[in-house]
């Protein structure tokens, strides 16, 4: 924190209330993506955060994930694992469903984008209960991978921005900085 960049970054996230449901405040990152100073910016923070720990897995969550993890994965020599919503990905999958606040939803990767031991980060553009990262962290835990850190462009309930969330060896999510 105390970062300059992190304000801009802010400022460019538009905030749409009663979306897609009332009393949901919606966190639309596409506004992000339209000013070109701000999304670099998020890139490199990641980008500087990453870039030495030898990491050799970007996993990104569906959809917004998408929107960040290929640029983090390319700039930091790592390859890009896209982890789909059910029924998307052709190959062989493995799966893993997760509890919604209304529901149930799960999540998929392919068998063998992932190795035993390697070092992974996933990225999605918001945590909220972080239902969805701990079942994105057992999924790649599942094949052996260890998960340095989950990385959310917003993290709420505070809307803090650039959230970084420690997580160990058991898809449990730890504090957020
Ligand atoms: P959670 O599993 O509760 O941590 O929710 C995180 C996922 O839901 C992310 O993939 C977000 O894209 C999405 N999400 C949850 N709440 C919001 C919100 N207020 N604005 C935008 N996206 C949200």
């Amino acid at each position: 924190q105390g970062d300059p960049r992190l304000k801009a970054i802010s400022d460019a996230i538009r905030v749409v209330p009663h979306f897609p449901k009332p009393g949901i405040m919606f966190q639309d990152i596409t506004t992000l993506l339209l000013d070109h100073k701000a999304f670099k910016d998020t890139v490199d923070i990641f980008v500087d955060r990453y870039r030495d720990m030898d990491i050799s897995v970007v996993a990104g969550v569906e959809a917004r994930g998408f929107l960040f993890g290929p640029s983090i994965a390319l700039a930091i020599g790592a390859k890009f694992v896209p982890l789909r919503k059910p029924k998307k990905l052709p190959g062989e999958v493995i799966s893993e469903k997760y509890v919604l606040e209304y529901g149930n939803d799960c999540l998929e990767m392919h068998v063998g984008d992932v190795n035993h031991g390697e070092r992974a980060i996933i990225i999605d553009d918001l945590v909220a209960t972080g239902g969805t990262l701990s079942a994105a962290i057992t999924l790649l835990e599942r094949v052996g991978a260890e998960v340095v850190e989950c990385a959310c462009v917003i993290g709420l309930p505070e809307f803090k921005v650039i959230a970084i969330v420690c997580c160990q060896n058991n898809g449990r999510l730890l504090d957020m900085t």
